[in-house]
């Protein structure tokens, strides 16, 4: 049987510079920081409530915060330590201001003579968890008995853990992954995309772990499978990442899952990685506006999710790490597994000095990333990448109607309308424009000849519209 399909060389998006400095940087496991900061909204949906208060002792796993809301995702603390304090910061994933909670550990107390807990010496940092890190599937034959075991299992209990575990999509949208698993009675999923694209510059987070942890990956979307229980898995993954492209069918083979799971090796294009992109390039289904991919039989899920999704239904173990890419103008682009929380200047050192240039700091990749003001900000769930980019940023200039965001967009939207709507404050024109589409994806942007910030007046005009509905 055939495993891996592949489409033809010619589709639509931008060919960008790959910039994938960091591809072969096995992804390095560091030790947890001695301080995290873990905001209460790191996801889309409902700000959680915290269930701990400053003094109190927490170890790594621990249910930190939860929300009564559907839409929402548990937060757990990625450290074992002591709350230190309650602070407001800016949500990375709406930009208002909202809670976040300082842990620091018992190391850090006593170095800053702040220990609550004076009996606490003997190790100075224990990193205690509450879910079970010894167990451990490691071999084929292991990994075959797990699909069998979950062959046994029913959807509502797969979806209960994955919930617990507050897992949101990896890839960058963050939105709750049981949300997007509960599909709605009277609709009918027929095919899984497992996104391996990473179609944006720079970041090779997801291209290592289809490497390092395939068994994991497919083992995860075993259980989407099982739960939403659809004709077929596709993989997809652009033809820039062959050796993942072999080490996933190799392993689909040993798994004996090829009349499940097949991969589709796509072109190098952006956005290919996004949703609604991939869709018609492979199934060539068209999303309507304002739906959602199961409207057209579909749900993707991201790679760095399924691993997530196995590690929560294996080993009952919450998201309290994942895989980011630093990379950029730094002497040593890599990939390190980093608890969530973790602030950018405590991973400095693994990077590299900075040459003594302006730089900015930057959230996400070179196209759909955010610059943050300072070091101090501290790595999120939905976020796969650090980027440090150097050089003078760009001046604003007027719109010349050149049409070039026009023809990039994938969503074949104008771009260019919210442009001069944003500058008028005519923020709610821009639905005539359906604002609404827009994937986000940079691709105007890049392409602008005046340097117009398009994605960040689409952004702040779906909040505003949003605000007034
Ligand atoms: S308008 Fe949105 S979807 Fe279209 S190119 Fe710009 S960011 Fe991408
Ligand atoms: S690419 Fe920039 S300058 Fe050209 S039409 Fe679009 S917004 Fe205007």
């Amino acid at each position: 049987m055939n495993i891996v399909s592949r489409k033809p060389r010619f589709v639509s998006g931008l060919k960008l510079k790959e910039n994938k400095k960091s591809e072969h940087s096995p992804i390095l496991l560091i030790p947890p920081p001695s301080r995290v900061i873990i905001p209460m909204q790191m996801h889309t949906g409902a700000e959680c409530s915290l269930l701990v208060q400053r003094g109190d002792s927490v170890k790594t796993g621990q249910l930190i915060a939860e929300s009564d809301s559907f839409v929402s995702a548990n937060i757990h603390s990625t450290i074992t330590g002591t709350v230190k304090s309650i602070l407001k910061t800016v949500s990375p994933a709406t930009s208002t201001i909202i809670s976040a909670v300082e842990i620091v550990s018992k190391s850090a107390q006593q170095q800053t003579g702040d220990a609550q807990d004076s009996d606490a010496a003997g190790a100075l940092y224990e990193d205690e968890v509450v879910f079970d890190n010894s167990a451990s599937i490691k071999s084929v034959e292991e990994f075959r008995a797990f699909l069998k075991k979950i062959d046994s299992e029913q959807a509502p209990g797969l979806i209960q853990k994955i919930k617990a575990a507050g897992i949101v999509g990896l890839g960058g949208a963050a939105f709750p992954t049981h949300v997007k698993l509960s599909v709605p009675e009277g609709k009918k999923i027929d095919t899984v995309i497992l996104n391996g694209c990473e179609c944006e510059p720079y970041i090779t987070a997801d291209h290592r772990l289809m490497l390092e942890q395939g068994m994991e990956i497919l083992a995860g979307a075993y259980i989407i499978f099982k739960i939403l229980n659809p004709q077929k898995v596709i993989i997809a993954i652009e033809n820039n990442k062959e050796d993942a492209i072999k080490n996933l069918a190799d392993i689909i083979k040993e798994l004996g899952i090829e009349h499940i799971f097949s991969i589709s090796a796509l072109p190098s294009r952006y956005p290919m990685g996004a949703e609604k992109t991939l869709i018609k390039n492979i199934l060539k289904r068209k999303v309507p506006v304002g739906g959602l991919p199961l409207n057209v039989g579909v749900v993707v899920q991201n790679v760095s999710t399924a691993k997530a999704i196995f590690d929560a239904v294996a080993y009952d173990k919450p998201l309290i790490e994942r895989v980011i890419t630093v990379t950029g103008d730094i002497e040593k682009p890599l990939n390190l597994m980093v608890r969530i929380g973790t602030l950018v200047k405590d991973l400095k050192d693994y990077f590299g000095v900075l040459k003594e240039k302006p730089y900015d700091i930057i959230f996400g990749g070179p196209m759909t990333g955010f610059s943050v003001a300072n070091m101090n900000f501290p790595i999120v769930k939905g976020n796969g990448c650090v980027l440090v980019k150097q050089g003078e940023k760009l001046v604003e200039k007027n719109c010349i109607r050149c049409g070039k965001c026009v023809s990039v967009c994938p969503m074949n939207l104008m771009p260019l309308m919210y442009g001069t709507y944003a500058k008028n404050n005519m923020w709610e024109q821009c639905s005539d424009y359906y604002i609404e589409c827009c994937i986000e994806c940079g691709s105007c942007a890049y392409v602008c000849p005046s340097a117009i910030p398009l994605v960040g007046y689409i952004k702040t005009g779906k909040a505003v519209i949003a605000r007034k509905k």
